[in-house]
């Protein structure tokens, strides 16, 4: 009888030991980037509650937006690491800190901007007069329909918004940008909300995308059902800070994403978030942690429980032996 405890407890280890192997093969599989058949990187950077995300291609790269004004020098960091010393398009999605506060820092570094893309909207804030002050002589009026090339294999539209300005709210003014490299598409929400959806989905544009850069930091007030199965996407990307005054992201909206079998990545959970793509497939690089819909506090309750039943039935083996 003895025997027959020791064979449990055996493949119970080999059991582990699997999962332990199937888990580093996983992860493996996930770093491996795409090398040099990439079309795009995309660095969704870590800058707290707001966000800053680089397009990276082998022609021209884009930056759509700078985080808030405290994150400019993190930005320029990231920017540094990269070698980055030109960027043909600086996007600013709409006139609120968290998107253009970092963009003051890029326009006044020997970074060499070619072209500012901005919503049109102008704001009486003292950072919104820096940054377009900054950024005079190279303004464009961002309007849906208009679509721009980086490389031979990668170009964006413009989706919103539609000029004149069709609303009365910042944020549903929002530019949304969305990017196509070979057969695989990102979409670039800014901090559009439901009208805005509204209003992309009422025009018939094609929205549909693999990656979905959530909009609104995870706001409940945007990432409709009707805009999400549109967009069908694979991965979403909610860009926020770790316990922001918001409560970004809400709870309904990581819902809806999981419900609908999107694999949900965070950079309050995850700090900078990349992906790339050779026009085929999406690899997301550094393994992070997915979104779950559980806190991970009953997350590690719920171990802690399995473990300890685990614990007591080997013991009861043992004593039964
Ligand atoms: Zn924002």
């Amino acid at each position: 009888m003895k025997l027959y405890g020791t064979a449990n407890l055996q493949f119970i280890f080999a059991f582990l030991l699997m999962l332990f192997s199937a888990s580093i093969i996983v992860s493996t599989s996930i770093r491996m980037g795409c090398g040099n058949s990439c079309l795009v990187t995309v660095y969704f950077f870590d800058v707290g509650q707001g966000d800053a995300i680089f397009v990276d291609t082998n022609g021209l790269d884009m930056l759509i937006d700078g985080g808030p004004r405290k994150a400019g020098a993190a930005l320029m960091g990231y920017l540094e690491a990269l070698n980055v010393s030109r960027i043909s398009f600086v996007v600013a999605t709409h006139p609120h800190e968290d998107h253009i506060g970092g963009l003051v820092a890029v326009l006044n570094s020997s970074i060499n901007v070619d072209a500012v893309l901005y919503s049109g909207e102008s704001a009486t804030t003292q950072v919104y007069s820096n940054f377009i002050s900054l950024a005079q002589g190279k303004v464009t009026l961002a309007e849906r329909g208009q679509e721009y090339v980086l490389s031979d294999d990668v170009n964006f539209t413009v989706l919103n918004p539609v000029q004149p300005l069709e609303f009365s709210d910042s944020n549903s003014n929002s530019i949304v940008l969305r990017l196509q490299a070979g057969n695989v598409a990102f979409l670039f929400a800014g901090d559009a909300t439901f009208d805005a959806e509204e209003s992309m989905l009422n025009a018939g544009l094609n929205v549909a995308s693999q990656v979905l850069k959530v909009a609104h930091h995870g706001s409940r007030y945007a990432t409709s059902a009707t805009f999400l199965n549109d967009v069908n996407p694979e991965y979403a990307v909610i860009s926020a800070g770790v316990d922001n005054t918001y409560g970004h992201p809400h709870v309904e909206t990581v819902q809806r994403l999981l419900e609908k079998g999107v694999t949900v990545y965070g950079t309050y959970l995850s700090g900078t978030i990349i992906m790339s793509t050779d026009g085929q497939t999406v690899q997301v690089h550094g393994n992070p942690k997915p979104v779950s819909e559980f806190p991970q506090g009953v997350v590690l309750c719920l171990i802690l429980v399995l473990v300890t039943f685990f614990v007591f039935w080997i013991k009861n083996l043992r004593r039964s032996g």
